[in-house]
């Protein structure tokens, strides 16, 4: 493609995105094709001869619309949301357009500096301690989901409880146990079984059955039993805003705890870290000053797109110090000199995309204001949601919901939860999802859509509530 080419048919591109964000609403929220349909409606063989690109974007119309779920859709409301804006989509595409690969400092000094003081600033918007800046001994990282990052979090707490040993000798079987409430997301036991702990190695604590926040004590007790045994507690993850239900773990009194034994604390607040952009919800964040480390997702809730995960540690040097290998072939001056950050070192894969241009774009188009105007409008949104489903006799709330996403449900039972979510989502109007919640089958309605106001949540709870 020439640079006349890439120029014509890029405006084509942003036309086409500028004209789906406009018409979005239009569309059924989730798609109503069935497997196959999109593979079928694909030549079977590439092609042998270069095609025009008008031809992908007719497919892309034709073909592939009707197999997306529209994420972006002002009536998303499902798991959580992945919401999108146009300066995160243009910072996006400058960094497919430098095609830098910044895995060392040197391979691109503007990528890793970027990303250094946009995670830095991040942090001082989330008025988050000062243990996880890196004019400190921490620092943050982009990483590419909230799994990765409670992946390497394990991977540095291993390296630190065994002074280094598990990355010569491995994790053996049944040394090292996990802990996190029964309500944590799931990437904590993926986390597990990836690191070659297993599963048996996560210690599930049960929740407080009014806040679904774990139980200190608990935990406690989890701990004791496995160092009488012999067991090292090498993580433990305390959640703030856990997926099912939002709930928020007591971060100080596990970090205490976890501490005592030599663990690491690590705070999955994917979704709902982000709102601490806001002054008034910092209190989500009491306790995260003991933290090792902290992970949020301005993917999911602060209008960056997919993916971008920021995480920061209070010692950067145990997660280098479990992640470092230095072949000869990436050997260079600036590494040597120990002056500088090599992000190869911080996560999993070696190369790494330029994903500090999105969240700096986003940050800088719509400032702090921008940012508490964006979660505040949601939390308002859900708030006045859960006032009419506690007004109404026939359902009930399930959890606290201080934030934006409200879980509740039909007091008929699982049965006619189940079926009134099923009715609701096969209309095309909106999407939301489900969960267990003591037992009980749950919905969960997570409002932070870029583009959903009002009007969209009352027209979800009249659909909702009508028989
Ligand atoms: N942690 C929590 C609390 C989540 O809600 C989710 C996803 O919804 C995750 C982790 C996993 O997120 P990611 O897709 O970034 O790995």
């Amino acid at each position: 493609m020439t640079p006349d080419e890439f120029r014509r048919y890029g405006r084509e591109v942003i036309d086409w995105i500028a004209d789906y964000y406009e018409n979005v609403e239009s569309l059924p929220v989730l798609s109503q094709v069935a497997p196959g349909d999109i593979r079928a409606a694909l030549p079977s063989d590439p092609p042998e001869h270069g095609e025009p690109f008008e031809a992908v974007l007719r497919d892309l119309d034709d073909v592939l619309l009707p197999g997306i779920t529209h994420w972006q859709h002002p009536s998303f409301f499902g798991f959580f949301p992945a919401n999108a804006s146009g300066p995160a989509i243009l910072g996006d595409l400058l960094a497919s357009g430098l095609g830098v690969q910044g895995m060392l400092w040197a391979t691109s000094p503007s990528a890793t500096e970027l990303e250094t003081h946009v995670l830095d600033w991040f942090a001082t918007l989330l008025d988050l301690p000062s243990t996880f800046r890196s004019s400190g001994s921490g620092g943050g990282v982009i990483q590419h989901s909230a799994s990765d990052a409670a992946l390497v979090a394990l991977i540095a707490a291993l390296h630190r409880v065994s002074g280094g040993r598990t990355e010569r000798e491995g994790v053996g079987s049944g040394r090292y146990a996990v802990y996190t409430s029964e309500q944590t997301h799931s990437s904590v036991e993926k986390a597990c079984r990836v690191a070659g702990l297993g599963a048996d190695a996560l210690r599930k604590i049960p929740v407080d059955p009014a806040t679904l926040a774990v139980q200190p004590t608990l935990l406690r007790e989890a701990i004791e039993t496995d160092v009488r045994r012999g067991v090292t507690p090498a993580l433990v993850v305390a959640s703030i805003g856990a997926t099912g239900t939002g709930a928020i773990d007591p971060v100080g009194e596990l970090a205490d705890i976890a501490h005592q034994h030599g663990a690491w604390l690590h705070v999955d607040a994917a979704w709902a870290g982000v709102a601490a952009v806001a002054p008034e919800f910092r209190w989500i964040n009491d306790g995260v000053g003991r933290a090792d480390s902290y992970c949020t997702n301005p993917h999911k809730w602060l209008l960056t797109n997919f993916d971008c995960d920021a995480f920061w540690v209070a010692d950067r040097a145990a997660l280098v110090g479990a992640l470092s290998i230095l072949p000869e072939y990436l050997r260079n001056a600036a590494t040597e000199s120990g002056a500088v950050i090599d992000y190869r070192d911080w996560h999993v894969p070696l190369g790494r995309r330029f994903r500090a241009l999105k969240l700096w774009a986003v940050i800088r188009w719509y400032g702090a204001e921008g940012l508490r105007e964006h979660v505040r409008g949601h939390v308002a949104l859900a708030q006045e949601f859960a006032s009419w489903v506690a007004a109404d006799d026939r359902f009930e709330l399930l959890a606290p919901h201080p934030l934006a996403l409200v879980t509740f449900r039909l007091r008929a039972g699982d049965e006619a939860t189940r079926a009134l979510m099923e009715r609701v989502n096969s209309s095309g109007e909106l999407y939301l999802t489900h969960t267990v919640v003591d037992g009980k089958v749950a919905l969960r309605m997570a409002i932070g859509g870029t583009l959903t106001e009002s009007r969209h949540v009352q027209a979800a709870w009249q659909l909702l509530s009508s028989p």
